[in-house]
């Protein structure tokens, strides 16, 4: 189910992923421009190429960001794209996560308490969404007096194909 269907005139496609068919969402340049202006944030080229960047390559670190931009727009230099990064975080456009031991991550679907699973051997993300739907998701046994706002949920796991490489470590 598309969550984020609601955001105005994005394009919704189907791409094929080895795994199942999944539904990702390609904005256009215009919606990209949209959702700037929206949170109050000039529309630059640097701007754009990120905020494409993260919608392109959900989870990807800030270096694969850097590499989808420069793609994009030539030379750019690293403290450019953090700043940026900072800016469309600071503004909710992007959601920047971190599990333990990971570099700093970041993806566009934002503001609806989504989880991850992660796997423990290749470090490969992907979404969960959360059971309750918002947050706090889990009820604290105690709370001390705390308003307790938000529980970060990380599912650690072995994916997939590292399970099958596990089972079968000559097919690699
Ligand atoms: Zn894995
Ligand atoms: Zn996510």
């Amino acid at each position: 189910m598309p969550r984020w269907s609601h955001r105005q005139g994005s394009r919704l496609i189907f791409t094929d992923s080895r795994e199942c068919s999944i539904l990702r969402r390609v904005p256009t340049t215009s919606d990209l421009e949209r959702m700037l202006r929206g949170a109050a944030l000039r529309v630059t080229r640097p701007r754009l190429a990120v905020l494409c960047a993260v919608h392109e390559h959900p989870h990807a670190d800030t270096d694969s960001i850097i590499r989808a931009v420069r793609e994009d727009l030539g030379e750019v230099s690293h403290q450019a794209v953090y700043d940026v990064l900072r800016a469309l975080t600071a503004a909710s456009l992007v959601r920047r996560i971190q599990p333990a031991g990971s570099v700093a991550r970041y993806e566009a679907r934002v503001g609806d308490n989504h989880h991850h699973v992660v796997c423990r051997s290749c470090g490969a993300i992907a979404d969960v969404d959360c059971a309750v739907g918002e947050a706090p998701c889990l009820t604290a046994s105690e709370n001390h007096g705390f308003a307790i706002e938000e529980a970060e949920v990380t599912y650690w796991a072995e994916c997939a194909e590292c399970v099958t490489s596990q089972h079968n470590p000559t097919a690699v």
